[in-house]
């Protein structure tokens, strides 16, 4: 275990990563605010996500991840009120599509997918203890913090305080820089809008004491990661502390990760611009979820990913190739022990580099360099004597290591050499030899009986490849 590098954005620079428990890890990645179809920027950040959870995992740690899904705010009440539909409805309907949607992507799920309309008493909570530590003051119905009494405000962000901002106040969810004021923990209740009977008096939560309360809930009060893309940064996350530090004092926060845009045409892309292509555009444009898994985590996470159509169209024939090559290796029968092209040393490299790119801050465009040249070799070594069963073995487990990182390979039978491939594999020799005798019915028996194994079947002119499904995941929460 260790030996990891992450940019911590809080202290601007590259640290070696230490969790607070020695093998376990606590981290939480702002999850969407329902109130559409996640669009490719976002899934960008989720994957970012996804790759530093299971490098983690690769590293030998456990980790417990929180994403929050942001079910009441002023764009979910605004467009269910435009939708005259109640606001559970409308987030009932997204929260459905975002699942549906890492799943595609083949994104891991969290351990805790929180709904902010659930932890109300734990935002109260956190309000009162606020209140009692004279970090607020009440205006109109709302609770406001006053960021006049927190010294370390903008030390995230970098953001600068004018002195003349004391008692302005911004009641809106997000807002720039230049407009660092008080913000709202508590909104006073308004006609068209949910609201919630609490000690503070009727209203609902400011959107960011939602990330605050559903965080130290579900992770303690201190924990190792917190992430998001750079526009969390200000006032998402410069708030998060204030209002987390200001109640109880204790250091929220160990390493702070952000990462940068997924832009168009120089443009973040945004939902507000109206210059985004969701998940399902692309899909139904005909590009392969691997492919768009492919581009998105190609591109290390701390550099703008500029999308482009030709970006995708060469992240198709990458995953091609790559599962080309795989097919290859399958269907080519194993060379005489010893007389193999590719040795165990081209493997051991290979593993070396892969993880040294992705402790190296999450390099994934080292990693897949390391992959690309391993592959180029195993084409060499097929071209030419055959690999031996040995050291197919090893391959097969360097290729899995490094696809429980990256996940865009196609499941190869290869992959598993275990007692179950060679019982599927038999099983798959029996329904050949059906068929040769033209005994369809037993054929179509093995077949059937695979599929609720959840094994897949593919008759190439090479021979049958076979699959697995996907497992469904667990439940939400
Ligand atoms: P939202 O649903 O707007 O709360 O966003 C969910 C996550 O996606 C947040 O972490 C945002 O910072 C992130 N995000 C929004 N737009 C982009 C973009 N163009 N590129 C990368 N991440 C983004
Ligand atoms: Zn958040």
């Amino acid at each position: 275990m260790g030996g990891l590098r992450f940019y911590n954005t809080m202290t601007r620079s590259l640290e070696s990563f230490e969790p607070l428990e020695q093998d376990h890890v606590r981290m939480y990645t702002c999850g969407p605010t329902v109130y559409n179809y996640v669009h490719i920027g976002n899934l960008r950040t989720f994957i970012f996500e996804d790759i530093l959870r299971r490098t983690l995992q690769l590293f030998g740690y456990r980790v417990t991840q929180v994403m929050n899904l942001t079910d009441v705010d002023d764009k979910t009440i605004r467009d269910a009120n435009a939708a005259r539909i109640p606001l559970r409805e409308l987030t009932d309907r997204y929260i459905e599509a975002f699942f549906e949607d890492i799943d595609t992507l083949r994104i891991q799920r969290a351990e805790h997918y929180p709904r902010a309309t659930e932890y109300i008493p734990q935002m109260v909570e956190l309000i009162k203890r606020l209140e009692a530590h004279g970090h607020t003051y009440r205006s109109g119905g709302s609770v406001y913090y006053s960021i006049a009494t927190f010294p370390e405000y903008g030390k995230l962000s970098g953001v600068r305080l004018d002195k003349n901002i004391a008692g302005a106040r911004v009641e809106t969810d997000e807002y720039d820089k230049e407009d660092a004021r008080d913000f709202v923990l508590w909104k006073a209740p308004k006609p068209g809008e949910p609201s919630w009977e609490t000690e503070l008096g009727p209203g609902r939560p400011g959107w960011h004491i939602e990330c605050s309360a559903m965080s130290m809930s579900l992770l303690g009060e201190t924990f190792d990661i917190h992430t998001g893309a750079v526009d969390n940064i200000f006032p998402h996350h410069e708030n998060e502390i204030a209002q987390s530090q200001g109640a109880t004092g204790q250091p929220f926060v160990r390493t702070w990760l952000h990462a940068e845009h997924l832009i168009v045409e120089g443009e973040k892309m945004a939902k507000s611009k109206g210059n985004f292509f969701t998940l399902r555009d692309l899909i139904a444009r005909g590009y392969d979820p691997v492919a768009i898994r492919y581009l998105l985590l190609s591109v290390p996470y701390r550099q703008k990913l500029n999308f482009t159509f030709d970006g995708l169209h060469a992240a198709q024939q990458a995953t091609e190739r790559l599962a080309n090559t795989l097919r290859r290796i399958e269907t080519t029968p194993p060379a005489e022990e010893g007389s193999g092209c590719l040795s165990i040393d081209a493997i051991e490299a290979f593993r070396a580099a892969f993880r040294a790119g992705l402790a190296d801050d999450l390099n994934t465009a080292r990693a897949l360099a390391a992959l690309h040249t391993l592959l180029r070799q195993v084409n060499t070594a097929l071209d030419h004597g055959g690999i031996s069963g040995d050291v197919r073995t090893s391959l097969s487990h360097a290729l899995n290591e490094a696809d429980s990182v990256l996940d865009i390979l196609p499941a190869h039978a290869g992959a598993l050499p275990d007692e179950e491939a060679t019982r599927i594999e038999a099983l798959i020799e029996q329904r050949s030899t059906a068929r040769q005798n033209r005994d369809f019915a037993t054929a179509d028996a093995i077949r059937d009986q695979l599929a609720r194994e959840g094994i897949v079947l593919e008759d190439t002119p090479n021979g049958t490849l076979w699959k697995r499904k996907r497992q469904n995941p667990p439940e939400e929460k």
